[in-house]
């Protein structure tokens, strides 16, 4: 059913282009891309994301999850597709919709085997992931022998690329422990190399792996966060251009006396006679209750309206007393990278989780 929701996203597909190109430039000319568009492309919304990406010629998707690799490609996206946590109960639809799996462990290994081999696949493509610090998904060290005697001559499987993910990539002062993750993946890749007679791709780099670690780009990176604006500091972040606009508009103005409460439980009184917008964005739609109570703030007519008590379900209230504004007014929650940033430290997290909590009811309309 149609409904005219006031409250949006929008987003720049010229930007996010921008951002994938300034990224691709941090690279060797061969060196292939992989845009990460897991959770909803971080909130943005992945379909049309994936498109634009595709006119720029990214040589890979990467999603988190088998349903998220179906709907790319039930939209037409034709680009390869590696599934970053790829579970064993969905390895019929990955390959249904020609998705490729991650496998991360001797027994995903053991099971995509069998797989393969009862559905007679053929030199199915496969990417092979390994723990070099991160300690989450991913063969041990001490597992590479038996994980290729499992694929050496398997001619049901083709591994297409080997790869590893960095903890702390965009913190200089884990330089010592980045640099051993580095080297540890270079042995492993030493080990399989001198075993797999077919050529395969090595990646290792995030966004941020990107920006600082140019020893960890193999021949592909993963972006992820900085197609969408942010890089690792200030200054990298500076050179990518903002891609997500949240706007809305005034539901309602009212005027409160002294002493009244406003929103939930009492938690504001007003101390002098105030006016007060309602705007219809809450914590459902990802405007955290942090940012109530003052905290945070939306900008009307150019001018910053500061929270007022709670932040409900699906609106927030905010303090318009000195701003020159109406009923119907635009709001903007935000429209540049630096308020999320804030957003992001006044909710004590990081900008990553501030984009994907945007709900899927908050309208997402495209420009340019
Ligand atoms: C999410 C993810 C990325 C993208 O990371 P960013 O920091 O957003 O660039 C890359 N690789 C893997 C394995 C991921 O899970």
């Amino acid at each position: 059913m149609q409904n005219h929701h006031v409250t949006k996203l929008e987003i720049s597909l010229s930007a996010l282009k921008h951002n994938f190109n300034y990224l691709k430039s941090k690279t060797k000319p061969n060196t292939q891309t992989l845009a990460v568009v897991k959770a909803f492309a971080y909130g943005l919304e992945p379909v049309n994301i994936a498109k634009s990406l595709e006119e720029e010629k990214v040589d890979y998707f990467g999603v988190a999850y088998a349903d998220e690799g179906i709907k790319l490609r039930e939209n037409g996206i034709k680009t390869p597709i590696l599934v970053l946590h790829a579970q064993v109960a969905n390895y019929e639809l990955i390959i249904q919709h020609h998705l490729e799996p991650n496998i991360y462990s001797l027994y995903t290994l053991k099971q995509f085997i069998a797989f393969a081999k009862k559905n007679h696949l053929e030199a199915y493509p496969i990417h092979l992931k390994f723990n070099s610090g991160l300690n989450r998904l991913g063969f041990n060290t001490d597992e590479v022998d038996e994980l290729l005697s499992l694929i050496e001559n398997n001619k049901h499987i083709k591994v297409a690329s080997a790869f590893s993910h960095i903890a702390a990539s965009e913190d200089l002062n884990e330089k010592e422990f980045t640099e051993k993750q580095i080297t540890t993946f270079n042995n492993i890749i030493a080990q399989l190399q001198s075993k797999l007679t077919d050529h395969f791709t090595v990646h290792m780099s995030n966004t941020s792996g990107i920006i600082n670690y140019s020893n960890a780009h193999f021949n592909m990176v993963r972006m992820g966060i900085g197609l969408y604006g942010f890089g690792n500091d200030e200054k990298e972040t500076a050179q990518l251009k903002n891609v997500a606009t949240l706007k809305s508009i005034i539901s309602q103005i009212r005027t409160v006396k002294k002493g009244d409460s406003i929103s939930y439980n009492m938690a504001f009184t007003a101390q002098k006679d105030e006016k007060i917008a309602i705007i219809p964005i809450g914590h459902a739609d990802g405007f955290s209750r942090p940012l109530g109570c003052g905290n945070g703030y939306v900008t009307i007519n150019g001018q910053k309206a500061y929270t007022s008590g709670n932040v409900c379900m699906d609106m927030i209230l905010v303090n318009v007393t000195n701003i020159d504004c109406k009923e119907g007014d635009e709001v903007i929650i935000f429209n540049n990278q630096k308020t999320v940033e804030e957003f992001a430290k006044i909710c004590n997290t990081i900008s990553y989780e501030i984009l994907t909590a945007m709900a899927q009811r908050i309208k997402r309309t495209f420009i340019d």
